[in-house]
Order: C-alpha cells, then structure tokens, then sequence
C-alpha cells in the first residue's frame, strides 16, 4: 500500500514539473514516505531522517517532506523534533503535494481537506505489467495492536465504475495483471459487494490475473470462496492473517474470530479449491500470551501448512489498546517465540515447494531475474517465484513451465513449448 501511494506521490510531482532522480544529493526535494505499524519501521525512518540533516546543511534550499502514517500519528511534533523537515503530510492527504514548492514552510496538510479522492491523483507506476489499484481506504476493525485505523482513517470504499474505468485503461497500456488493495477487502462494498466486484473485473480484456491483499477472516464469505474458483483470472491465492491460534489471545487481540471459525473458512476454501494457496500472518509474543497459547500456534500451523506466512514480534503501538495491557512479554520470549514460528513455517513452505516438483505451472513472466541477470523470473497463479535459466521470454507472457527445483523461496522451471 505504502509503495503505492509512492507512486500517487511521484505522479503529482511529474505533473507539477519535477523529474525522478536516484541522487539524493542531487534532489531538490525529498520524501519519507513512512510505516508505523512497528517500531522498527519508525526507527528506521528516525534514522534516515537524521541522515537528511547533513543534506540540508551542504544545500540549504533543499525541501524535504515526511509523509504516510508516522507525519500522520505525530503532527507537529515532527517539526520540533527534526527543525529540517519543512513539510509533512498523512496517507489521505497526497494531494497537498500540488503546489507544494510555494507553500509557506514548516508547512502541515494533515488538516488539509480529505475528502480529494486519492485515486482520481495521477499514478506513475514503475511496472507496465503488474499494477497495484486502491479499493478501498482505511479500517474499522481497531484490532487492539494495530495503528492502522488511527492513521488511515475509517473504512471507504472506491465506486466499481471508477475501479472498472482506471483497470480497462491500463489493460489497454498493456497491464496484464492487477492486486487489488484494501487493509480489508472482503468488506468493500458499494453498488456491489466484493464478490461481485471481482466478477465484474474478471470481464476486463486484456487482463490476465486478479489478485487481492488483504481478507479479513471474520469477513471472509461463501461467495468470495466461490468467486475464486469460477472466475477464471481471479488466481487462487489468499492472503489470510490468522495472527494466533489461542482464543484467549484473538479475544484480546478483538479480531472477532475464534480459531475454530478460522479453521472453518481454511476447510471451507481448501474444498471450494483444492489447488489454493492460503498465506497468512502471525503475532509472536502478544501481551498476556502463555506457553500453552503460543503452542496452540506452532500446532496450527503444523495442521494448516500455510504455503508462506509473515511473522512479527508484537510491537507495542501508540494509541492502541494492546499498549495499555499490563503483562506485555519480555524481548527475548518475543523474538525466541517469533524464531520457533518461523523455523517450523520455513520446513513447511519448503516441503510444500518441493511437492511442486514434477508439475506443470502456468506462469506470467515479469523480467531479468535481480538476483541472477541470466535467468527470467515470473510468478505462478499461486503467488509463487519461479526461476527459468538462459532463455528470452518477453516481460508480460504467460507461459507453462514444468516445476523442476524448489528453494524455499523460490522454484526453478523449464518452459514447456
Ligand atoms: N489489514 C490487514 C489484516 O487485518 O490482516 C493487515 C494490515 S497490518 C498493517 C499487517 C500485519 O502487520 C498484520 O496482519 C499484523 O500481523 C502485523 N501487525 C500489525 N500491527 C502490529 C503490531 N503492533 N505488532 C506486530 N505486528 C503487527
Ligand atoms: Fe489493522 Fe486489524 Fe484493520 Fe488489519 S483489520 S488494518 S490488523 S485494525
């Protein structure tokens, strides 16, 4: 989502007359966009902002601006603690940056009027193939670790004509696959329901693929389950955080699921499709967690055999409920509960690769592979990377490929002619 609303960044300031450079000490304006989901997200950033001050010392009219969801949960302290940063703006206030060279400085959009549509500003998007498109904005979920609702703002849903429009114009620019975003997708709802979105985006020419990040459990219905396997661009793939598998702590966390509604949907999906991939995310180290909580993940996850997972140490966020809970767990429980999650995740997203081996996949080839300029690299239906040696397929073809080597990262095919 983040690099996303870079790329809504990036499209105004073209638009304004300013040109992309990858010198920083050439740049005549610098941008932090930042995440504070975790501490270490907003750590990082504390860093580089100190890094900028020496930048603006050696060039004075040098303009930098802090942007996303830490300019959002800080306001003007930002000013008083980092007297460099001459502007900052919040996710939902992208459009301040027309006209952001004359603006009176230290300068604050976050009271700016939100109510510009974010998705009627230009997108200079950095891949001609694949394409990020906003659904939907904010969250009403207010899970009790998560800053998101504070930063992003309430739930919004983008109308399906305006989605329908920007995706048939970039399918006619050759885009070939599309992610739709939302921090919960499964709760769009405008003339249509997210289902009924997704059948109305599978009619699109041109378009290849339809993914979309992320689905909240407790919103998870019947008809998406069946929307994936009849559509026939819609991939089989969900992302689904199930964050932990104790009642006790999904209580705490307020994600309104238990573990055994969770399991419900999972053999729901798993039987609607049998070839899907389900990934997922997890808390290690929530406050209050047990022993005996944090086994009844490891267990779920040996049960559920998730084909990836992202796993975090549960970091402690301003605003939140979860702040406030007294028996927060010491870092060394966190970070050795986390390294236990994802221990028993890499064997199992290792033996689910290697089952792959032997089968046929189809593949939407997406460039020189960055880490071996040799080989091409694309992604099967299911979300997965695969690696083909010492052969030209042009970006953006769909190819079938048989699976001859997995990694746990990553698999290596033959293009079949
Ligand atoms: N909306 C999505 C959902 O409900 O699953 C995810 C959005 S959140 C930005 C992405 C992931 O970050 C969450 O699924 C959660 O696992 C993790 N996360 C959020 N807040 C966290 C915190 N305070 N500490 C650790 N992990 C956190
Ligand atoms: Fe955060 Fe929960 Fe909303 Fe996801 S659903 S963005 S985890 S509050």
């Amino acid at each position: 989502m983040n690099v996303h609303d870079t790329e809504k960044m990036l499209g105004v300031l073209l638009q304004n007359g300013y040109r992309q450079t990858d010198n920083a000490h050439a740049a005549d304006l610098i941008i932090l966009n930042t995440c504070s989901v975790r501490q270490k997200a907003e750590q990082k950033f504390y860093s580089e902002l100190g890094r900028l001050k020496s930048y603006k010392k050696r060039k004075s009219d040098l303009m930098i601006g802090v942007a996303g969801c830490i300019a959002q949960q800080e306001g003007d302290n930002l000013f008083r603690r980092a007297p460099h940063v001459d502007f900052i703006f919040g996710p939902q206030n992208i459009h301040a940056l027309h006209d952001i060279k004359n603006k009176k400085r230290p300068y604050s959009a976050l009271e700016e009027n939100q109510s510009i549509a974010l998705h009627d500003l230009p997108a200079e998007r950095s891949d001609e193939i694949r394409a990020w498109i906003s659904i939907m904005y904010g969250c009403n979920n207010f899970c009790s670790y998560c800053v998101v609702p504070f930063t992003r703002g309430r739930e919004r849903s983008r109308p399906s004509e305006n989605i329908y429009r920007e995706i048939s114009m970039l399918a006619e620019r050759g885009c070939k696959e599309v992610t739709l975003l939302g921090q919960n997708v499964n709760s769009y709802i405008t003339d249509v329901d997210f289902p009924g979105l997704l059948k109305k985006l599978n009619k699109i020419e041109g378009i290849m693929r339809i993914r979309f990040v992320t689905s909240h459990p407790k919103d998870l219905s019947k008809q998406l389950a069946q929307a994936i396997a009849d559509l026939s661009k819609v991939c089989e793939h969900i992302h689904l955080p199930m964050q932990s598998a104790s009642d006790v702590i999904l209580r705490r966390m307020n994600r309104r699921y238990t573990f055994e509604d969770y399991m419900r949907k999972i053999d729901s999906l798993k039987s609607e499709i049998p070839e899907i991939s389900i990934t997922s995310d997890i808390i290690a180290g929530f406050p209050g967690e047990s022993d005996h909580d944090h086994a009844q993940t490891i267990k779920a996850l040996r049960e559920i055999c998730f084909d990836g997972i992202f796993a975090f140490a549960f970091s402690s966020r301003p605003r939140t409920r979860a702040a406030t809970y007294e028996d927060q767990i010491p870092d060394d429980i966190k970070l050795q509960r986390l390294n236990e999650i994802l221990e028993v995740q890499d064997e199992i997203t290792l033996r689910k690769n290697r089952d792959l081996i032997g089968t046929v996949q189809e593949i939407l080839i997406e460039g020189t592979s960055e880490s071996d300029k040799q080989k091409i690299t694309g992604k099967t239906r299911a979300n997965k990377i695969v690696t083909m040696g010492n052969i030209s397929i042009p970006k953006g073809s769909l190819v079938k490929a048989e699976i001859v080597k997995a990694r746990k990262h990553s698999l290596e095919g033959i293009p079949i002619r």
